[in-house]
């Protein structure tokens, strides 16, 4: 394949082909991380096929049991995709109508769409502007009466402040539901312990969408909790609410993780740490090179937090918008996470929010730069990458 970028110059006649020439920088490369595991994972998906197995075949529990010993909570369930997981947790709190729950005004849209379908009350809540995770300082004075749960969104691969949620929930009988979509594999520390993102909550969940940090070939997600009761109880929700076929106790949905798609992540979760491993590097170089440049803030991460750098993003506190076109003329793609809060997203005007309500999620909109994040960027790669950056502000 040829960079089109490069492929114009030449048409235009000149001869000296821009460093990325023979670069394929891409934001996730998913085809590297593939031909990395190709055989492995050609083999496990071609027994699937000829099991025929379609729909939960053994590779599902098999899966579910070894992403659960990983993450270390005892109950894993997968299903569908990351929005599902949100709707089934919702679900199995048995969470009223109209009652309020608690989310990130600078987040994915998951979160408050599932909790809109259910026709639960969303309030929502600005951000801490270094980690860019929900502030909960800013959580405490919307706490009422009717509050039945909070939805930490643990953002680009760090925890949220699970201290003090924790703490704003103890005896209130709030629940908390932990996305974990974008974090799985991060820790943090909680009573002195080391513990992995996703086991403080009643129910957290993931996101396999094939981006994230454990990806598959598709859709996929699952839920996770320490509740035996619980996970039955979300079991049979994610199975049209039966336990047995066409006994169906509660209102449930089909939500299924499908045999393919376990058979491609139990690979993948085979080499996650290692995986992980790399993005910190990587990330570690590009904080290295940007360290003491004044229009650039490299990631803040907590000091009771480890981070697994789904994403690598960079507030840019000058000229965003220019940098990221200078760096697309250059080959390199960026990403801006995200680019609309919220309370400003068109399908949410009902909840009657307005510009100005979430200063901080609002500024975050305005800075924030996702730059090529994956385990597979190499040293020439990250360099290049990195000194475009500081060419840029140093021009
Ligand atoms: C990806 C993601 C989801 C939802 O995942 P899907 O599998 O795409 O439905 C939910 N929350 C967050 C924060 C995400 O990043």
């Amino acid at each position: 394949m040829i960079n089109r970028i490069g492929e114009r110059n030449s048409i235009r006649g000149i001869t000296e082909k821009p460093e990325h020439y023979f670069m394929q920088i891409k934001l996730v490369d998913l085809e590297r991380q593939y031909l990395r595991y190709k055989n492995e994972i050609d083999s496990s998906i071609q027994n699937t096929i000829s099991d025929t197995n379609f729909i939960q075949g053994p590779e599902v529990r098999a899966f579910e049991s070894e992403l659960s010993k990983f993450i270390d909570i005892p109950f894993c369930i997968s299903c569908g995709n990351g929005t599902d997981a949100l709707q089934i947790a919702m679900m199995a709190c048995e969470l009223q109508e109209n009652a309020e729950i608690i989310i990130p005004a600078f987040s994915y849209i998951a979160p408050l769409e599932a909790a809109a379908l259910l026709k639960l009350k969303p309030v929502l809540v600005d951000s801490d502007p270094d980690s860019f995770n929900i502030d909960p300082q800013k959580i405490q004075p919307l706490i009422t009466s009717n509050t039945q749960a909070i939805i930490p969104v643990h953002l680009f691969g760090q925890a949220c402040d699970m201290v003090s949620i924790k703490k704003l929930t103890e005896n209130t009988g709030i629940k908390i539901i932990e996305d974990n979509a974008q974090s799985l594999g991060s820790e943090h520390i909680l009573n002195q312990e080391n513990i992995k993102t996703g086991s403080v909550g009643a129910i957290s969940i993931t996101s396999f969408f094939p981006s994230k940090v454990l990806g598959c070939f598709g859709d996929g997600g699952a839920i996770f909790t320490s509740d035996n009761i619980l996970a039955q109880k979300i079991r049979m929700i994610a199975n049209h609410g039966q336990r047995e076929k066409y006994q169906h106790e509660i209102i449930g949905i089909n939500s299924r993780l499908d045999t393919l798609q376990a058979a491609v992540l139990s690979v993948k979760l085979k080499y996650l740490i290692r995986d992980i491993s790399k993005r910190q590097k990587a990330a570690q170089f590009y904080n290295e090179k940007f360290e003491g440049v004044e229009e650039i803030v490299p990631p803040i991460i907590s000091s009771v937090n480890s981070h697994v750098f789904h994403q690598y993003t960079l507030r840019i506190k000058k000229k965003r918008n220019e940098l990221r076109k200078f760096l697309e003329e250059n080959g390199i793609p960026s990403m801006i996470y995200y680019p609309v809060p919220l309370h400003l997203q068109k399908a949410y005007s009902y909840l009657g929010y307005k510009k100005g309500d979430f200063p901080v999620a609002e500024q975050l909109t305005e800075e924030v730069l996702s730059l090529p994040m994956h385990p597979d960027l190499n040293p020439e790669e990250l360099s290049y990458i990195a000194n475009k950056l500081l060419a840029f502000f140093k021009a």
